[in-house]
């Protein structure tokens, strides 16, 4: 019988072969995956055997079988969606969560992890310049972020007009109402709808996606006094990165008492530069705040960060008293009383090693070049003929189009089949468009520059292309 920390070894160094190849493959593969996903189900579909495999093996099978399939993310010319990097001192410290498997939700009982969470959580608290006796809670992304700021609101203002929730449920509860951006990320919507408020009321936006804050005065004023009222506000708008005016929108929400929560899903970061910092002025005052750390601080997925100011609220949406889990009733909190899940791996564990790693200036530093990085490209493509950024470029955005819809969707098509730069389509205003998020560690100036190139092959491609079919 061999030893266990012999299968171990045998496969944690195959994983490690493997992830090192992959790494250092980066640069010089297509950034789009080869193959699709039927081909990849065939190569993972067949039948499970009877006797297992040889661990070691299996993960050779694994990385083999996956690496035409895998999206290269890691790329310094990845620019889809909003999808951060992965920093080294992030991904050595996730495999470190792995190894050593604790049960993060429990305080007393697994001290390590939580005295690292709790202290990267005060890190990021004065980072971002939020208040210091706020609660934090590490969730899978910032989907589940908002959902968690969201449901400490939803509390807080039921709360203020004497219901309970959390005894009393919905049914019959009083009305709150919920004001949110135009431009608001999808995922708000989603988190509203898990927590059966239903779907909110769209305050007008300006033309880089901002709330107005004229609007926002507007529809609050429509509201009877007294009523329970929440307002979303957005730092980064998923398409030109623009900030909400916090400072008169907050307190616009605050004369009426609103219970204000910030979705800053990639923008909270700002806060953390101070050559950014500007665009987050007035974000400190808000009530709760989402981010994530697998965007703007390049850890590994899946990490977000939920921050609530009333830890009263947070304890009385989260928390679980039973017969067999320690109490912590005395001190900060268990984990699990800040997040909506019980067992989780020590996510913020991977935040507390890139945040030792870069150290202050470090990340401030980070949030400089990406901002930088999304200028370069800016101002690169739009001096390519025929190519138009759309957005003021304030933060890690860029929107371009090229001409009409249908030859911007052309474009995008002729970019992601030459394989060099991953940006992703989408629609903005009315508008096909080609977004570029800033959002890797990795990204240099020789990625702007092969990334400008291949947008101008990609536009003269499909221009000789247009002259062709015409002729
Ligand atoms: C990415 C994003 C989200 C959702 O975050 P996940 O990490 O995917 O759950 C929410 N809001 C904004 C503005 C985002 O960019």
């Amino acid at each position: 019988m061999t030893d266990r920390s012999d299968d171990y070894a045998l496969a944690l160094d195959r994983a490690s072969w493997h992830a090192r190849n992959w790494l250092a493959g980066l640069d010089s593969r297509p950034v789009g995956p080869r193959l699709g996903i039927d081909e990849l189900g065939a190569t993972f579909g067949g039948p499970l055997s009877l006797d297992g495999e040889n661990p070691a093996d299996v993960i050779d099978e694994l990385a083999t079988g996956a690496e035409p399939g895998l999206m290269a993310i890691g790329s310094g010319r990845f620019f889809g969606w909003v999808m951060g990097g992965t920093l080294p001192a992030g991904l050595a410290a996730d495999w470190l969560v792995s190894a050593w498997d604790q049960n993060a939700g429990m305080r007393t009982p697994m001290p390590a992890t939580s005295a690292i969470e709790e202290s990267a959580a005060r890190w990021l608290l004065a980072l971002l310049g939020l208040p210091s006796g706020a609660d934090v809670g590490f969730v899978t992304g910032a989907t589940m972020a908002n959902f968690t700021g969201l449901a400490a609101a939803r509390f807080s203002v039921l709360d203020r007009v004497g219901w309970d929730v959390g005894t009393q449920g919905l049914c019959g509860a009083p009305r709150i109402h919920v004001l949110v951006g135009a431009e608001r990320h999808d995922t708000v919507d989603a988190a509203l709808r898990y927590l059966g408020l239903g779907r909110p009321v769209a305050v007008a936006a300006d033309a880089q996606g901002r709330i107005r804050v004229d609007a926002l005065t507007a529809a609050l004023d429509g509201i009877p006094g007294g009523e329970p009222i929440i307002v979303c506000l957005q730092a980064g708008n998923l398409h030109s990165g623009a900030f909400d005016p916090f400072t008169a929108a907050v307190a616009a929400a605050h004369r009426r008492n609103a219970w204000v929560h910030v979705d800053g899903a990639f923008g909270l970061w700002a806060a953390a530069s101070p050559g950014m910092h500007f665009l987050a002025q007035g974000l400190a005052d808000a009530d709760s705040w989402a981010t994530d750390a697998h965007k703007t601080l390049n850890v590994p997925y899946d990490c977000g960060v939920a921050v609530v100011r009333d830890a009263r609220a947070m304890r009385a949406t989260f928390g679980l008293q039973t017969s067999y889990l320690p109490s912590e009733a005395d001190g900060p909190g268990n984990p699990f009383e800040r997040v909506p899940e019980l067992s989780r791996r020590a996510r913020g564990v991977p935040v507390w090693a890139v945040l030792r790693s870069l150290g202050r200036a470090g990340v401030a530093g980070l949030v400089d070049r990406l901002c930088a990085t999304a200028r370069s490209l800016a101002t690169g493509i739009d001096g390519i003929e025929g190519a138009e950024v759309l957005n003021q470029v304030v933060y890690t955005q860029v929107c371009i189009a090229f001409g009409d819809d249908r030859r911007t969707a052309a474009v995008t098509a002729a970019l992601l089949a030459a394989g060099t730069v991953w940006m992703s389509g989408s629609r903005w205003q009315g508008r096909a468009v080609l977004r570029i998020s800033v959002s890797n560690w990795a990204t240099d100036d020789e990625d702007v520059r092969r990334s400008v190139e291949a947008v101008r092959t990609a536009l003269s491609d499909v221009m000789t292309s247009e002259v062709v079919m015409s002729d």
